[in-house]
């Protein structure tokens, strides 16, 4: 069995290792995991970068994803509007940063009500008991689609070169494309010949040598940021003023708890994720599949792949063919 993300994380490793470039991703702190289910409509369509700390440019991921509110609304209008800072265009707020909502009446932009203050962080990722600072998302099966050695390596551009948290500031377009060209010529100049195969390799190919496919997948209702209660830096007056200068807070104001304008993340939205705890789904020309328990009991047990060379050589499918879930 070849489970894909971990492949990734040694291919990362592979990568880091023999491209100057790319030498500062210390592959311990990045998480790979495949996207839930639902991811698509709001990720990149093959694979995306998440930064996972807090901060000036932390907690964004390389898609559009960062710039949207955190409730996916398209920011406000009509008479009596909602606006959160995250919606406006010449406001835009630092995650981590206390913010809130206001709710104002039409033309005389006067505040009537405001949301309780709140903080945006970015979730917390552990994997083999460390905190990660960047989460690679794959889509899966459709990265396997075609050759994905050119979107790992898009992805891992992404990573801040301060290995910081934070994502570098390089935009998609002619440059960030001629580098990934690079690193990927330079990495399969050196790769040895099984490791850049199984690198370039579709999810038919990879099935076709005989190997069962599987991913560790994030929770469906994983939120690669969270907004928690904040404690108030000031009044609503000067947050009013310094947030939505355009805007005036009325006298009587009310503080609207509510639980969706508030703006607080739900509970059931997962705060912390240990990697090693997201269930591993198989992956075949048919879509996904939960793995089948003794199996995935088997995996848990410590009988995951060492290294890239264990990975680049079949495992022997005898191996998994001796469980049942009454020999586990
Ligand atoms: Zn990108």
């Amino acid at each position: 069995m070849l489970i894909y993300t971990d492949f990734v994380i040694a291919l990362i490793r592979d990568i880091a290792s023999r491209v100057d470039g790319l030498a500062h991703i210390d592959v311990r702190r990045v998480a790979v995991a495949a996207a839930p289910r639902w991811a698509g409509r709001t990720w990149g369509n093959l694979a995306t970068c998440i930064a996972l700390r807090g901060g000036p440019t932390g907690g964004g991921s390389d898609e559009s994803e960062s710039e949207r509110a955190p409730d996916g609304s398209e920011g406000l209008a009509g008479p009596e509007g909602r606006l959160s800072p995250t919606d406006s265009h010449e406001h835009a707020e630092t995650p981590g940063a206390a913010e809130f909502s206001i709710w104002f009446r039409g033309r005389s932009k006067k505040v009537i009500e405001v949301s309780p203050w709140r903080r945006r962080v970015p979730v917390r990722i552990e994997s083999d008991g460390e905190p990660c600072l960047y989460l690679i998302l794959l889509r899966l099966p459709r990265l396997l689609e075609h050759n994905p050695l050119e979107t790992i390596v898009h992805e891992m551009l992404h990573i801040g070169e301060n290995f910081d948290g934070h994502l570098r500031p390089l935009r998609h377009g002619r440059q960030f494309d001629w580098l990934v060209h690079q690193y990927v010529r330079q990495w399969l100049a050196q790769a040895d010949t099984q490791t850049a195969e199984l690198a370039q390799m579709k999810l038919d190919e990879l099935l076709a040598r005989g190997d069962t496919i599987a991913a560790r997948r994030l929770p469906a209702r994983f939120r690669p940021v969270i907004s928690i209660p904040a404690v108030a830096p000031y009044s609503y007056e000067e947050g009013v003023a310094r947030h939505y200068p355009a805007y005036r807070l009325a006298r009587t104001y009310r503080i609207n708890k509510g639980a969706k304008a508030s703006g607080f993340t739900p509970r059931e939205v997962p705060r912390t994720i240990i990697l090693d705890d997201c269930p591993l789904r198989l992956y075949d020309a048919k879509g996904s599949h939960a793995m089948p328990r003794a199996m995935e009991r088997y995996f848990r047990q410590g009988a995951r792949p060492a290294g890239l060379a264990a990975m680049a050589g079949a495992e022997p499918p005898e191996q998994l063919s001796l469980l049942s879930p009454d020999n586990v």
